[in-house]
């Protein structure tokens, strides 16, 4: 294949491109990409970054896998792709079963589709068709915290932040629901009764019309990478139980090892009714979700009215996506993966943790194989980003957050790279 030079694609990239939460504008810069190998992405111009971000959560075995290499050219001899209405196969049967496997025991049915916003979305429609066969048609609304983000998707955009996600601009089509605080308790340490109560208060009044709470467990992502106490999610389990109310907890970010358990509601010790997860589900080798639900919930809405559980994407259960899915699961389980994760907390932990000295710096903190430096005041993205290239890593700021999650292979030299480049840009500030 012949390639484009740097300048070839920034320049059709200038002119024809959207990319996430940007203007088309001729100022936009993005840096092209020629390929990645293990931690290291290469631009097109030969300049080598360290990645600190595993591509948003996703690749956490790294680039250029070659078990999941593999895993893409086998499942094509077979095939790519075909419908899931009528038809089954092998990949999407043995990537259930081994999801089923590893998630909570009461989790025993899955639905697959094809980004992280769609598994909110059925977890939501899951949600209110359950209460609808079970004789309760007004459970319709959700609860959730302050500072969550969903998706970018109609409903998975109403149970996001309403200041970060921007409701104003499409106040009259979203749909209204309650938001609580965000809990205020850190992770690792107990929280007091008065943290609920704002979410107590909303059940309290209103659990006759909410179907469900929705919330990322642990880890409050996009929204602000706040990790707040596992023992909120013990006290919301039990909350949501005395009220009738279900529980969906959205795994997408937070799934297969990120904050150093498999799955964070493990910190808490509780299973939630529906579980969404994604991202790192193929590795970050393709587009794949799914959304997990138990028994009383699959066979309620598959015995009641209409008896058939409304969604059914085009590229559902894609099977190049599956059979790689299960071959990044294979491939984490049979890895040190705790090690690593333990050894990432530990590192940064050393070398992260003196930011705070620093008087531009509010808050580090770190969990897992993720550190965040919280500024004091918003960061100029761009003008941090190309600083950032200059020093030879791939981290991107938002809003006052500066943070790492880098794939779980990455060597302690990399990683000390990135905690450099960030300690000399908080330097510069
Ligand atoms: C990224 C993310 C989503 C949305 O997933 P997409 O694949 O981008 O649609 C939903 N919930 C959480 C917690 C996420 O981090």
């Amino acid at each position: 294949m012949s390639k484009l030079s740097y300048d070839a694609i920034t320049s059709l990239d200038r002119r024809y491109l959207w990319h996430p939460y940007s203007a088309l504008s001729p100022q936009q810069i993005n840096y092209p990409v020629a390929s990645a190998q293990g931690c290291t992405l290469k631009l097109a111009d030969g300049r080598e970054l360290v990645d600190g971000m595993a591509s948003w959560w996703c690749a956490i075995h790294g680039y250029n896998v070659p078990e999941l290499n593999t895993a893409v050219t086998e499942q094509l001899d077979d095939m790519a792709h075909v419908m899931f209405g009528g038809l089954t196969h092998q990949p999407a049967a043995l990537l259930a079963e081994k999801l089923v496997s590893i998630t909570p025991e009461n989790l025993q049915s899955v639905f697959f589709s094809d980004s992280g916003s769609v598994s909110v979305e059925v977890a939501m429609k899951m949600a209110m068709q359950y209460w609808h066969s079970k004789g309760h048609p007004h459970k319709q609304k959700f609860a959730t915290v302050r500072n969550g983000y969903h998706g970018d998707t109609f409903a998975a955009m109403s149970v996001c932040d309403p200041v970060t996600g921007m409701h104003s601009l499409f106040n009259d089509t979203l749909t209204p629901q309650f938001f609580a605080e965000r809990p205020a308790c850190r992770f690792g340490e107990s929280c007091d009764g008065d943290d609920i109560l704002s979410l107590k208060t909303i059940l309290q009044a209103h659990a006759d019309e909410i179907a469900a709470v929705i919330i990322e467990p642990v880890v409050q992502g996009a929204g602000g990478m706040w990790f707040y106490s596992a023992d909120y999610l013990k006290q919301l389990r039990a909350l949501c139980d005395q009220h009738n109310v279900l529980l969906i907890l959205d795994e997408i970010a937070t799934g297969f090892g990120r904050t150093g358990k498999l799955f964070a509601c493990e910190h808490a010790g509780i299973a939630p009714d529906i579980m969404c997860v994604g991202k790192s589900l193929t590795g970050g080798y393709m587009t794949l979700a799914a959304t997990l639900s138990s028994s009383e919930i699959s066979q309620s809405i598959s015995q009641g009215e209409p008896g058939i559980f409304m969604h059914g994407p085009t590229f559902m259960a894609n099977p190049l996506a599956c059979h790689v899915a299960l071959r990044s699961i294979e491939l984490l389980l049979s890895s040190p993966w705790q090690d690593r994760i333990d050894a990432i907390e530990q590192q940064l932990r050393r070398e992260l943790a003196t930011c705070e000295t620093s008087p531009q710096v509010q808050d580090v903190r770190i969990l897992g194989a993720t550190g965040v430096v919280e500024m004091k005041q918003a960061v100029d993205m761009h003008r941090l980003q190309r600083r950032f290239v200059e020093l030879g890593v791939w981290i991107r700021p938002f809003g006052k957050l500066i943070y790492l999650m880098p794939p779980y292979i990455i060597s302690s030299e990399q990683l000390s790279r990135l905690t450099a480049a960030i300690h000399s840009v908080v330097k510069d500030f």
